[in-house]
């Protein structure tokens, strides 16, 4: 039988889901709260709106009209999220630029968006010089100015940002158009290959926008943000919008509390000064912070945190909550958005003794409304949801990229059988918690068993000497691939012997039955560093070329 449509009254307005529904509320409930960029500078919701509008009008005047794309090259800002939402909402689209990336990246990544106007900081002004005369399609490019600082460059700017806004008109009319306009691209580094360019439509981001209030907002479990909250990102805004955060807390007229580049000192002040309570990134920046020495003498006790990109070792999380970070992990990748899941503790579990609790905290996390998750094996079926059968993680959501940008074999690959295809590996256990194991590129081979990277990592970051681990496969005539694990000491135990100790944690697991054989590493490996890619994460590509 087929689906009944329901008749729509002729006149009825068919409400579009445009970016510009989320600004609207913020300058009704919370007009006087306040947007905070480093030490530099404080405004208010009222001035944002009208900088916003400035923006627009701005922008119109450089030439920007809808279909547009106008890039942005710049550290976590206020004038950032300025652009997160007069771009999109004049109908262009928003390329966020991954500064990270090498200069034949960067240059592929601005001529594949075909970028009309680029905005960008000046302190990153010398990554745009080397590839300037072979960029194709920019017309204008628009300096914005750290410290007002000229940068000393041959790049003609067509104006500076500040400029651009001052004598604009504070008001807008920001049209309606197509929900399905694409409003955001930015670029995944791949393992092999060009960077990859991933778009989210309006409707996307809204239904996004909502998807990340409820899980992070509706549920009794040990973190409920709220419109109270003090907002901080600590993933760069270039990298999935951020986690869509900014356009959440916007919307909910948080004070919110942008750190510019990225300083262990400067962050931890934010922290204590603009009481922040909330902040997001990957562990290699928790890391950076628990082991920074300003740390012993700063309170963090109202911080929650959520960790996402990689898995959260459970020595890391035990770090952090033992310095009274509410610490616990999330996931989702550029494609979806990203959020489908968060680590929340269900109420029956919250007198269960610490150390089951930081399971949780680790675990991938508990879906989040309107996301559907399955493990599927090679043959395509979803496996039993018991916590031990695992396969690859797949996926349908409103807000899933719908493709790769003028990449239809990729973007094919990645719906292959109308799913999305993570290319992660997993379990979901009987309490409906996902659990990810590894990449599939990354999961170890060897002997005919898959042994999990993460779970030997993690494994390492229990002893309390282990600052960071890393475990990769390398090749082996006789079992395909073994493991090896890398280890960075804490700077108090440089000059121990720990390599039979560690070890021995590995056997003992095995003998505990909580990992195979052949899961025992060969190798312990000590190190002063690991390889990171430009997000932070470890750059399993790279270390197993050095390692290989
Ligand atoms: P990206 O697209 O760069 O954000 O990377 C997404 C990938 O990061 C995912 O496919 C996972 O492999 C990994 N990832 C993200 N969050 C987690 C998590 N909580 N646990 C384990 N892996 C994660």
């Amino acid at each position: 039988m087929g689906v009944k449509i329901i008749e729509q009254s002729e006149s009825a307005y068919s409400y579009p889901l445009l970016i510009k529904s989320l600004l609207g509320n913020s300058l009704v409930r919370s007009p006087d709260q306040e947007i905070i960029y480093r030490d530099q500078m404080r405004y208010t919701y009222r001035d944002f709106h009208k900088r916003v509008a400035q923006l627009a009008n701005g922008l119109e005047q450089l030439g920007v009209k809808q279909g547009d794309t106008v890039a942005v090259m710049d550290y976590d800002s206020h004038r950032y999220l300025e652009c997160y939402f007069a771009v999109p909402m004049m109908g262009a689209v928003l390329h966020t630029v991954h500064i990270r990336l090498s200069p034949e990246q960067l240059l592929y990544t601005i001529n594949h968006a075909e970028d009309d106007v680029i905005l960008v900081n000046s302190e990153l002004v010398p990554l745009l010089e080397p590839i300037m005369d072979k960029i194709e399609t920019v017309k204008k490019i628009v300096l914005i100015r750290e410290n007002g600082e000229d940068p000393k460059t041959a790049i003609e700017f067509a104006t500076d940002y500040e400029t651009l806004l001052c004598d604009q008109k504070p008001t807008y009319d920001f049209p309606d158009f197509d929900e399905n306009a694409r409003a955001t691209t930015f670029y995944t580094s791949g393992t092999t290959g060009n960077p990859k360019g991933v778009y989210f439509s309006h409707r996307q981001i809204v239904l996004h926008t909502f998807g990340l209030m409820t899980g992070l907002c509706a549920y009794d479990s040990q973190a409920v943000m709220t419109s109270k909250d003090v907002y901080m990102p600590l993933t760069p805004m270039f990298h999935v919008h951020a986690w869509g955060m900014p356009y959440l807390f916007t919307m909910l007229g948080n004070r919110q509390v942008y750190p510019g580049r990225y300083e262990p000192a400067m962050i931890l002040k934010l922290v204590t000064t603009e009481k922040v309570t909330f902040s997001h990134c990957v562990p290699t920046i928790i890391h950076m912070l628990v082991n920074s020495p300003v740390m012993e003498t700063t309170d963090l006790s109202a911080w929650k945190v959520v960790i996402g990109g990689s898995a959260l070792p459970r020595g890391l999380c035990a770090a952090a909550l033992k310095a009274k970070i509410n610490l616990y992990s999330a996931y989702g990748m550029s494609e979806t958005c990203p959020l489908l899941t968060i680590a929340h503790i269900k109420p029956h579990m919250v007198d269960w003794d610490e150390e089951k609790l930081i399971d949780i905290r680790c675990k991938t996390g508990l879906p989040i409304p309107l996301v559907d998750i399955e493990i599927i094996d090679p043959m395509g079926k979803p496996v039993a949801h018991d916590g031990v059968q695992t396969g690859e993680v797949v996926t349908r959501t409103p807000w899933l990229t719908q493709g790769y940008l003028k990449n239809p074999e990729k973007s094919e690959e990645l719906w292959e059988g109308g799913w999305l295809h993570t290319g992660d590996v997993g379990n979901i256990d009987p309490e409906g918690y996902l659990k990810i194991t590894d990449r599939l590129k990354d999961v170890i081979k060897t002997g005919g068993e898959w042994v999990s990277s993460l779970e030997l990592e993690d494994i390492a970051s229990r002893h309390p000497a282990v600052s960071e681990a890393a475990a990769i496969g390398i090749p082996d005539d006789k079992w395909g691939e073994r493991p090896i694990v890398l280890v960075v000491l804490q700077a108090a135990y440089k000059d121990k012997d720990l390599g039979d100790e560690l070890k021995q944690m590995f056997v003992t697991q095995h003998e505990e039955g909580n990992l195979p054989k052949y899961g025992i590493p060969d190798k312990i490996i000590f190190t002063d560093a690991i390889a990171k890619t430009g997000v932070g994460k470890l750059d399993k590509k790279v270390i197993r070329t050095q390692y290989k």
